[in-house]
């Protein structure tokens, strides 16, 4: 019966490190050393995995190819936030958006640099990286899009 389980409050600790994995090390590294996108190759099913993946999803082959994705692409979707993490209002919306690249599979979300009534689905972006010698290897080594 309900009223027969026992309960008790107290605070549970957990630390963890979540790491970006083999293909997202090497992605990351590419950013910054080399300030590219690079995604992985499946020659079987011809498809290009951004973020880069180190199995095909489709026919699970183990996927060793790289490829260089153009720093340009599409935005799909588009969403807006007026606040922060810890629900504080922010001093002006942050457009946030998918972006996809030609002839990948994938996409990435990032900031786009324009007030969200100039963002719209279908625009033209490119990649904005933080400059040479600041970067650490961080998804935020890329600072935004800005439209072409
Ligand atoms: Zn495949």
């Amino acid at each position: 019966m309900a009223d027969e389980v026992r309960r008790w409050r107290g605070d549970m600790e957990a630390y963890y490190i979540y790491t970006a994995g083999v293909a997202g090390d090497r992605f990351l590294r590419e950013i910054r050393d080399n300030g590219r996108l690079m995604g992985t190759y499946c020659p079987r099913c011809d498809v290009i995995y951004l973020p880069p993946r180190i199995y095909c999803e489709t026919c699970f082959s183990e996927l060793n190819e790289w490829e260089e994705v153009p720093n340009k692409g599409v935005i799909d979707a588009i969403t807006v936030a007026y606040v922060n993490d810890k629900g504080e209002r922010l001093p002006q919306p942050l457009v946030w958006a998918l972006v996809r690249f030609p002839g990948a599979r994938g996409g990435l979300v990032h900031f786009v640099s324009l007030p969200e009534e100039d963002v719209r689905e279908g625009m033209e972006v490119e990649v904005v990286y933080r400059r040479t010698g600041r970067r650490e290897a961080a998804i935020t080594d890329i600072l935004y899009f800005k439209p072409v």
